[in-house]
């Protein structure tokens, strides 16, 4: 549970495990035993307390996200023993939750935790982006921050499979490495070894860049926005750059470059798009069969772990989607 709200960058005292017995399964209930627990950039936010798109958590209260589940015990009738759920969870081994709050997933179709990555919402926040926001066009340029994360191997793959040249950026030469031979990307940045990230991305992007997918902000969008052409857009998904700031930086003044470079600039919550979640997880699943799209993730075993795989986002410690073996 919380123990405390951090001040800048967590630390494991933020955090505290208690044994708390769950209590009776009532009517309409479930008592689930976690499976597979994601770990999020967001969850930061609802650290603070903060009104936000979503509430913040409370002191001595459970954290809750992402989460898969078996069902041990069952007093709803759409829920039978055994059943595999995912839902938006409390962080705890074993809890009674009501049946409204979780969904079954086909465990046949794929396998389990990939419904917290790929076929959950980090996959539908690229699909979206990119199908909806981005747009790209064959033979456009498509530069992708936080590229190697959860979201961002997502993305670029969709933007290859669109045709568009594909650049990354992420925190080291292995992550840069991975993201070109495994999933296709064109070219990859180090931004942690880049010397002038403005001048690696135009050497990246000679033509410039008519998408650029922002997962991480400050000094890196500010680069990238330098290099943007006429009439592209941002995909402004996540800026976890900034989550731990106590104060926000000031950055360069950016808006006359997007006006003289008619950009479009386009802001997302993922659950923008709930009405459309079925499309997006039928195209990621069929893209997934087809082996068009390739999945990673980075995986913590021992529930334990949750704390350490939460700050570990902040610190580049995952390739793909980061989660905790519960
Ligand atoms: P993730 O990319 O899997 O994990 C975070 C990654 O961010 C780390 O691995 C690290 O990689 C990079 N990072 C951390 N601190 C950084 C910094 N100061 N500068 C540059 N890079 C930094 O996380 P994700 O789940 O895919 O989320 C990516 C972004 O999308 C986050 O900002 C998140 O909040 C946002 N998001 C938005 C929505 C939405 O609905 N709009 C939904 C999901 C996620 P490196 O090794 O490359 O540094």
């Amino acid at each position: 549970m919380l123990a405390s709200r951090p001040k800048g960058l967590p630390v494991s005292e933020n955090f505290r495990i208690e044994d708390i017995r769950p209590g009776p399964v009532k009517k309409g209930e479930v008592l689930l035993k976690s499976l597979f627990i994601s770990v999020d950039p967001y969850l930061r936010g609802r650290m603070n307390d903060v009104k936000s798109y979503i509430p913040p958590f409370q002191i001595d209260m459970p954290i809750e996200g992402g989460a898969v589940s078996e069902v041990i015990e069952s007093s709803n009738e759409l829920f039978s023993k055994g059943d595999i759920v995912t839902g938006n969870l409390p962080w705890a081994t074993y809890s009674v939750i009501a049946g409204e709050k979780i969904r079954k997933i086909d465990t046949k179709l794929a396998p389990p935790h990939y419904y917290l990555g790929i076929l959950g919402m980090p996959g539908l926040t690229a699909y979206f982006g990119i199908m909806d926001i981005g747009k790209p066009r064959p033979g456009e340029t498509v530069l992708i921050s936080g590229a190697a994360g959860a979201v961002g191997v997502v993305a670029g793959q969709i933007a290859k499979l669109l045709g568009a040249k594909v650049v990354g950026i992420a925190g080291s030469d292995e992550k840069c490495r991975i993201l070109k031979e495994k999933f296709g990307f064109d070219e990859a940045i180090n931004y942690k070894t880049a010397k002038i990230i403005k001048k690696s991305i135009m050497a990246a992007c000679p033509h410039g860049v008519d998408v650029y997918f922002d997962n991480v902000g400050g000094k890196i969008t500010d680069a990238a926005i330098l290099n943007l052409n006429f009439h592209s857009r941002i995909v402004l998904c996540g800026q976890i750059s900034l989550y731990n700031e106590t104060e926000m930086p000031v950055g360069p003044v950016i808006l006359p470059r997007l006006l003289t470079r008619s950009v479009l600039l386009q802001g997302f919550i993922v659950s923008n798009y709930s009405a459309r979640f079925g499309e997006g997880l039928a195209q990621l699943t069929k893209w997934l069969k087809e082996d068009k799209i390739k999945y990673t993730e980075t995986v913590l075993k021992g529930f334990e772990k949750l704390p350490e795989a939460f700050l570990g986002l902040f610190s580049g410690k995952n390739m793909g989607k980061m989660i905790v073996e519960a």
